[in-house]
């Protein structure tokens, strides 16, 4: 018979990955933040967010399934958009390969300056 300390084991953590629709989400945060950022002006054409031009939309700058994490403000951007009409920027970096180039070069740029921002 033994006396020494033996405690519970500890439950093993099993802490699930976000999934790839938690990963994308944009909390209102973000797209406060991204707005602001814009200041209500495309990020890429730097078109006015005015009914004319269409409305600006938060868009992902990477693919969902590659954010680690959650979505932060240097993985969006606010686009013309919607998405789903040619010849808005949100279109253009959804569907084109030069916007998608455009959009991971943007999104590159935004955690530089974060990074500059924070550092030192
Ligand atoms: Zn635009």
């Amino acid at each position: 018979m033994s006396f020494g300390f033996n405690p519970a084991p500890k439950p093993i953590s099993r802490r699930l990955k976000p999934t790839t629709k938690q990963r994308g989400r944009i909390t209102p945060e973000v797209y406060q933040g991204a707005m602001e950022r814009s200041g209500g002006y495309c990020e890429r054409c730097g078109k006015p967010g005015r009914q004319e031009y269409g409305t600006l939309q938060c868009a992902h700058l990477i693919r969902r399934r590659k954010i680690e994490v959650s979505t932060t403000v240097n993985d969006v951007a606010m686009l013309c958009g919607p998405s789903v009409n040619t010849g808005t920027c949100h279109n253009w970096i959804d569907y084109t390969r030069e916007g998608r180039e455009w959009a991971e070069q943007f999104r590159e740029e935004l955690y530089e300056k974060a990074r500059l921002k924070e550092g030192r």
